[in-house]
């Protein structure tokens, strides 16, 4: 029988991401025990099941039969189930966190003739769920549902770290660009229409930025009514003409009781070799481009330095962070 033992659970707290939960979950939950029991992750998003294993990333393509009992018992909307698969010999803890993707873990146990004890594995499944639950508060902002700012700090700095964690594991880490984007004249919809009528323009202009963009980009609302995204995956002109596309669809997108609003982009190549700051000015000054000629377009770093036009901002500038 796997016995569960109650390590310190802090470098788990620290860690933002499902995928490195699973890992944690091995090594710490059941220390000694790895090769005894079997987690696995299976997350629910863009109708269909994903894998969130240590060797296979997003890619690696789930059993015939696993796959058939995740669509068979899990609806998109199932949480808190549990099933006893006999023919898998495994558990299966389902799990959908507010306003995040749906989990469900299979636990297993490598020897066939080793049972799991129920309460070992209820205990593995809520520790589970707190972890998601607390990781949705803290690096979750309040108002939009994005990452938040202390997000952005730990995610940027892992990716520009490449740490031979991302390198080794999987295609969906390969960040391709860096992204500010900021609302125009936000100001003056705060102060015609009342802040509260602000708060949810940044709401809607969220949810588009969630629809528009895909699972794996990172979306983060870096302060105020400034966002930030990492776009994986995709060549930089592949990236303009999205970028350029979500643009236009939040100008012609149709705000209650409001005319227009448009947002201005500035965007950078996801460089490794440049320092979290460097990469930030770099987007950032060519959304100060963008607001300094034209608003509600999309410039990027490396073409404005290649047509000679060098924008910098004068002074360093504190994001807003009033209302996080
Ligand atoms: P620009 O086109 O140059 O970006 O102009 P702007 O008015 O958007 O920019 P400015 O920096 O002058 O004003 C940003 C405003 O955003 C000021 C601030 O009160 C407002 N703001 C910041 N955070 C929040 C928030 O959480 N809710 C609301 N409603 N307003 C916010
Ligand atoms: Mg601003
Ligand atoms: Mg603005």
């Amino acid at each position: 029988m796997v016995e569960c033992k109650y390590y310190s659970f802090y470098a788990l707290a620290k860690i933002n991401d499902p995928e490195l939960l699973y890992e944690a979950f091995q090594q710490q939950i059941a220390p000694g025990h790895a090769d005894e029991i079997e987690v696995e992750v299976f997350e629910y998003s863009d109708q269909r099941w994903n894998r969130l294993t240590r060797s296979g990333g997003l890619d690696q393509k789930i059993p015939k039969r696993v796959l058939r009992m995740l669509n068979q018992k899990f609806g998109a909307q199932d949480t808190g189930s549990w099933y006893y698969d006999n023919e898998i010999e495994g558990w299966f803890c389902s799990y959908k966190p507010l306003s995040t993707k749906h989990f469900v873990l299979l636990v297993k146990s490598s020897d066939p003739d080793k049972l799991i004890e129920e309460d070992y594995l209820q205990f593995l499944f809520h520790f589970y769920c707190h972890q998601l639950q607390m990781l949705q508060g803290t690096y979750r902002d309040a108002l939009t549902g994005l990452y938040n700012r202390r997000a952005f700090n730990e995610k940027i700095q892992q990716l520009l770290d490449m740490s031979n964690h991302y390198k080794r594991r999987a295609k969906q880490y390969s960040p391709t660009v860096f992204v500010m984007l900021d609302i125009d004249h936000f100001k003056s919809i705060n102060d015609s229409m009342g802040h509260l009528f602000g708060d949810e323009v940044l709401l809607l202009l969220a949810q588009q930025m969630t629809e528009s963009f895909r699972d794996n980009d990172l979306l983060f609302r870096y302060g105020g009514e400034e966002f930030a995204m990492v776009l994986m995956d995709i060549t930089p002109e592949q990236a303009q003409q999205t970028l350029d596309r979500f643009r236009e669809k939040i100008a012609n997108h149709k705000f209650p009781n409001i005319s227009q609003v448009t947002v201005s982009i500035g965007y950078t190549h996801f460089d490794t070799s440049l320092s979290m700051d460097e990469l930030i000015s770099q987007a950032d000054n060519s959304l100060y481009y963008c607001k300094t000629t034209t608003r509600n377009t999309v410039y990027c770093y490396q073409d404005l330095i290649e047509q000679g036009l060098t924008p910098v901002r004068k002074a360093p500038r504190a994001p807003n962070l009033k209302s996080i």
